[in-house]
């Protein structure tokens, strides 16, 4: 069976990635997403095995220890990481696996997977960015200090990826990515056989 598509997704803190994959998964119905672990507390309305695993720093590294991590990266104070077995079950079954992971754990994957497709998602400037993070209001002002810097290093690591979105209209992000998706379906090292096929030989 063919494989599917393992496609990595990183953008700053508050860069709209979100709402972008949201309309994404929407228009995909063979498109999963890999739920991550993290020690961080969950945010007001956030969902433990739906947006996260949240879990103590020794469950953590005990997941990491026994080799059950397909990447993992600290992220301004908190461990995140990938769990490995949904994301190759899904891949073997055909289906495209959606990793939401930071420019650390890009980079990991890109090692691991050198045939994954790698998306930056990028606020239009600084600017916009920081009037999202602030207009969240779930960070104190040193925690949106600290995401801030961290995100003008992360952009330094967007020419590394394979594609850049800019997350400025939201509908023309998701045309972004769903054509993405679409033409790296096509590509022709993605279709062993099929001309074969075709041939019928
Ligand atoms: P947040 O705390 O805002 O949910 O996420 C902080 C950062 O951690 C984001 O850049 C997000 O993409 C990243 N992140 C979430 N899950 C993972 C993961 O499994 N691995 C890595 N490396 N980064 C992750």
């Amino acid at each position: 069976m063919k494989k599917g598509i393992l496609l990595v997704v990183s953008a700053p803190s508050a860069g709209g990635k979100g709402t972008i994959l949201k309309e994404l998964f929407q228009q995909n119905e063979t498109l999963r997403m890999s739920v991550s672990a993290t020690t961080r507390q969950p945010r007001p309305g956030e969902v433990d095995g739906k947006d996260y695993y949240f879990v103590s720093r020794e469950t953590f590294q005990q997941w990491v220890d026994t080799g059950s991590m397909l990447e993992h990266a600290e992220y301004v104070g908190n461990c995140y990481g990938t769990p490995k077995a949904p994301v190759e079950e899904w891949l073997n079954q055909g289906l495209d696996v959606v990793l939401e992971i930071d420019v650390q754990g890009g980079s990991q994957i890109k090692n691991l997977a050198p045939d994954c497709v790698s998306v930056f998602i990028t606020p239009p400037t600084m600017e916009v960015l920081e009037k999202r993070l602030r207009d969240r209001g779930t960070e104190d002002e040193e925690t949106i200090c600290k995401r801030l810097a961290t995100a003008r290093q992360e952009l330094t690591f967007a020419e590394g990826y394979d594609y850049i979105v800019i997350n400025d209209k939201l509908e023309d992000a998701v045309e972004d990515m769903q054509a993405i998706l679409r033409s790296e379906k096509r590509k022709s090292a993605r279709n062993p056989g099929f001309i074969q096929r075709v041939l019928n030989i």
